[in-house]
């Protein structure tokens, strides 16, 4: 695909507003065949990429726009509400661009490749998932060799969302052959590097344009495209934080879209009997409140995590138990609240909301929002966040 250079140092504002056109002129329009045909939103992306909307989160030093997660969530939620599944691959782009900008500043070849990104919206993927680890993202079985400054690495992952679209993929590893499982690095595999193979369908209920069906992956490039420091710093750091926070904020973008539609709906039940209150509107209150909080839980962690200082040392509060269980409650909430928004919404429309061909249908948005429970599952969470409460002590 021919890739229009985009101008590095963009600001939050005129990106917000790219988004917002992209999400009614491009995302919105083409929403029901990316989930009915299973495609990856290929000209949603390429609408992004135009607009420079994928160095978003790359920092100012190196051309980009630098936005805070904050920001990040900002612009996701607004695709989200067009498109839940175009929302989730900007968000999962983002989190593995953080990843880059946050601990690949030691190195030059990152800086570098930061740059790349500004000047040619390359798209990031990521390969955490691994047939043997059953969802643990902080276990892997394969292992990154070196030699002769080159690495080869291979992998089985169980789900690579739109590996078969991008530029490069973030893969999870473990640090050498002799190493632990939970001893792990990440390696930045540029598509010149690598030979991915199909090994499993993508045919789910929701999220269907994320294309995440399992791949056989087999690499080898320049050494310094391992990223520097262990991978359990820069998941603590920045991919648990900026998961957690950017899929909370698509979930709410779906939930909210779910919503708009059921207030479009009561509207126009109130157009048809002037100066009554449909006794649906009560319900539409209801969601409106669940909807909001929600929204407050992601921006919340989003704003105190940008209250953090850059520095090395601000960024070990990141390793503490107070933020881990903070990280837990908001997946697990987020996730649990989005499908309820949608069955309330759901309720409120009715029958119109159950057909598929109707403008106020519900089915893509509610089959989406059950992805969220599972994308990492709760019930492996709440495990997690279990074993620290044991010992945390610091009130709830
Ligand atoms: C839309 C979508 C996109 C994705 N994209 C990617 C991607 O790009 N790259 C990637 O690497 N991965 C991706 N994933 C995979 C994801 O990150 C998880 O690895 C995967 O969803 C976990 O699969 P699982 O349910 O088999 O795993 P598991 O966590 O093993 O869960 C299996 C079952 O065990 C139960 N369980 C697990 N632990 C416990 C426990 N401690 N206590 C009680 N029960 C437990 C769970 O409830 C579940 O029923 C994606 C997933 C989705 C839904």
């Amino acid at each position: 695909m021919d890739r229009q250079p985009t101008r590095s140092g963009q600001s939050f504002g005129p990106l917000l507003e790219a988004v917002r056109r992209i999400a009614s002129e491009v995302a919105a329009p083409n929403a029901a065949d990316v989930d009915s045909q299973a495609r990856f939103p290929g000209e949603t992306l390429a609408a992004l990429r135009d607009a420079g909307v994928l160095s978003a989160a790359v920092p100012r030093e190196q051309g980009g726009a630098g936005c805070g997660l904050l920001e990040l969530a900002q612009l996701c939620s607004t695709l989200a509400q067009a498109c839940g599944s175009s929302g989730m691959v900007l968000a999962m782009h983002y989190i593995q661009l953080a990843c880059i900008a946050h601990h690949g500043q030691e190195s030059e070849f990152f800086k570098s490749y930061l740059r790349d990104i500004v000047q040619h919206q390359h798209l990031l993927a990521s390969m955490t998932s691994e047939v043997g680890t059953f969802g643990e993202t902080r276990t892997s079985v394969c292992a990154v060799e070196r030699e002769g400054g080159k690495f080869v690495l291979n992998k089985d992952a169980t789900t690579g969302s739109y590996c078969a679209h991008t530029d490069a993929i973030l893969v999870t590893c473990r640090r050498d052959a002799q190493a632990p499982g939970t001893d792990q690095v990440l390696v930045l595999v540029r598509k010149e590097d690598c030979t991915i193979k199909q090994t499993t369908s993508w045919d789910t209920l929701g999220m269907r344009g994320t294309c995440s069906p399992g791949f056989r992956l087999e690499s080898s490039g320049p050494e310094q495209q391992i990223l520097p420091g262990a991978f359990a710093d820069s998941s603590a750091q920045t991919m648990v934080p900026y998961s957690h926070v950017l899929w909370s904020s698509v979930w709410w973008g779906i939930a909210a879209d779910a919503v708009g539609k059921a207030a479009n709906f009561v509207r126009g039940q109130a157009r048809q009997a002037p100066g009554t209150v449909p006794p649906t509107a009560t319900r539409l209150a209801e969601a409106s409140l669940q909807l909001q909080n929600m929204k407050q839980l992601w921006q919340s962690a989003a704003t105190a995590f940008d209250a953090i200082g850059p520095d090395s040392r601000s960024r070990e509060e990141l390793l503490s138990m107070g933020w881990a269980l903070r990280l837990n409650n908001l997946k697990i909430s987020c996730s649990e609240a989005a499908p309820q928004i949608v069955h309330r919404a759901l309720q409120i429309v009715g029958i119109l909301g159950y057909k598929n061909d109707s403008p106020f249908s519900l089915g893509r948005q509610y089959r989406d929002s059950l992805s969220a429970s599972l994308m990492i599952s709760n019930d492996r969470i709440a495990a997690k966040s279990a074993s620290m409460l044991l010992i945390f002590k610091d009130g709830p």
